[in-house]
């Protein structure tokens, strides 16, 4: 069943609601606050889909899905799809996350995220 996801992000708030909704949906939700918990679940298990934060304290979410993207193309043919979910719209940031998967601007509605999720898996 393709319902495994990862949601990176550093706000404690954001990370938690957004697990919460997809629990409830019936996925099964891993959580990172950075690039390095990230990296570290996707060496230890396969996703079908990645939500993340692109401003966080290290690496960003642009570059954290690169390097993702580069350890499972190690074993996997296929990229994992990426949801990006930023507070900053139209930063060269983002102009980077929209060549590797959606990008959905916060504040933004939790049932407009797992409609989002729900089509690409
Ligand atoms: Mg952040």
């Amino acid at each position: 069943m393709r319902n495994k996801i990862l949601v990176i992000d550093d706000d404690d708030l954001v990370r938690k609601s957004v697990q919460r909704v997809l629990v409830t949906a019936g996925y099964n939700v891993t959580c990172a606050q950075d690039a390095n918990q990230a990296i570290d679940e996707i060496k230890k298990q396969d996703f079908n889909l990645i939500v993340s934060d692109i401003r966080m304290p290290g690496k960003n979410g642009v570059e954290t899905v690169r390097e993702i993207q580069k350890i499972v193309s190690q074993h996997s043919p296929k990229d994992i799809p990426i949801i990006f979910i930023t507070a900053y719209a139209d930063t060269s940031e983002q102009l980077g996350a929209e060549f590797l998967g959606e990008v959905i601007i916060k504040p933004f509605d939790l049932d407009h995220l797992l409609i989002t999720v729900i089509e690409y898996l």
